[in-house]
């Protein structure tokens, strides 16, 4: 496992290590590694015949500075964990390395950036954007790995990929969560032991929401949703059906498209995200 934290020494490396016909799987990520990331790094070093992995905190989409000075970093034992699935490079970059130089192209994120995610962190899309920008660049990946857990962040890669980068193919993996169904997220390691139960609860209440919609009405099981996340104690953000990869807002389920129920939530001390699947025959097909 190759460390780079020079963005020229990584541009060298792979034109080195990169024959004609080799796929790089790409997975970037901002460290502080759970089970959720190792789980695109193993997808990634199963589909290509090398594998990148960043650990970079992008402070351009943190919307709230205090998250960004906030957000957990441990390297070393990031490190250790990435040992036991095997990543080829390790891209740890300074941010004047990064960016340093870089024109950005027009981006236009559409409806993406109004919504959900776009609408309640301003400029987050963006900061994303960038860096993702630099980093594809750079690596010119032939498949990159993202979460689901990031709904709406697969959506707008899925946007930027077919504008710029037609030749790299978006992986979604599903979401990896603990036993009593919390997502994993580098962000709960901020929640309390309390909170910690009782934002798992409201994990639990989400994806029996998504298994039920089929046979019951939304505004119902919104309300439901809801009421779960205020009697927990949290101050509920949004809980929206939406369509992918549009986000266009839905009232109701429709059995031929494919629909996620999406949620964000603050507690005391941290904001979590969650979404599932509608169980629909196009979800089952496409996402088991
Ligand atoms: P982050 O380090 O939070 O920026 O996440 C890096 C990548 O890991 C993103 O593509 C996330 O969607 C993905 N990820 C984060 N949490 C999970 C999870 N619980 N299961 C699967 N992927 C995840």
């Amino acid at each position: 496992m190759e460390i780079i934290e020079d963005r020229q020494a990584l541009a060298t490396y792979l034109e080195k290590n990169v024959p004609g016909e080799a796929s790089i799987g790409f997975v970037p990520t901002m460290g502080a590694l759970h089970e959720g990331h190792l789980a695109l790094v193993r997808k990634a070093r199963a589909n290509s015949s090398l594998v990148v992995v960043s650990l970079f905190i992008n402070r351009r989409q943190f919307n709230n500075l205090d998250d960004y000075e906030k957000y957990p970093r441990n390297v070393q034992a990031d490190l250790s964990l990435l040992e036991t699935v095997g990543p080829d490079v390790v891209f740890l970059p300074e941010e004047d390395n990064l960016f340093r130089g870089v024109a950005f192209p027009v981006f236009d994120l559409g409806s993406l950036d109004d919504r959900l995610e776009g609408k309640f962190r301003p400029g987050h899309f963006r900061g994303v954007f960038e860096v993702l920008w630099v980093f594809f660049s750079l690596i010119r990946p032939r498949y990159v790995f993202m979460g689901q857990k990031d709904l709406q962040q697969c959506a707008v890669v899925e946007k930027l990929l077919k504008q710029h980068f037609p030749f790299t193919t978006l992986c979604m993996v599903p979401t990896v969560r603990d036993k009593d169904g919390l997502a994993l997220s580098s962000r709960n390691l901020r929640l309390t032991p309390e909170e910690r139960i009782k934002a798992a609860g409201v994990s639990r209440a989400l994806l029996s929401a998504a298994n039920a919609l089929p046979g019951m009405a939304w505004t119902q099981l919104r309300q439901d949703l809801l009421e779960t996340i205020h009697q927990a104690g949290f101050s509920s953000e949004y809980v929206e059906l939406i369509q992918y990869p549009e986000f266009s807002m839905e009232q109701r389920y429709k059995p031929g498209s494919l629909q996620a129920i999406c949620l964000a939530y603050y507690t005391e001390s941290v904001r979590l995200i969650d979404n599932a699947w509608v169980k629909s025959p196009l979800s089952a097909g496409l996402f088991s």
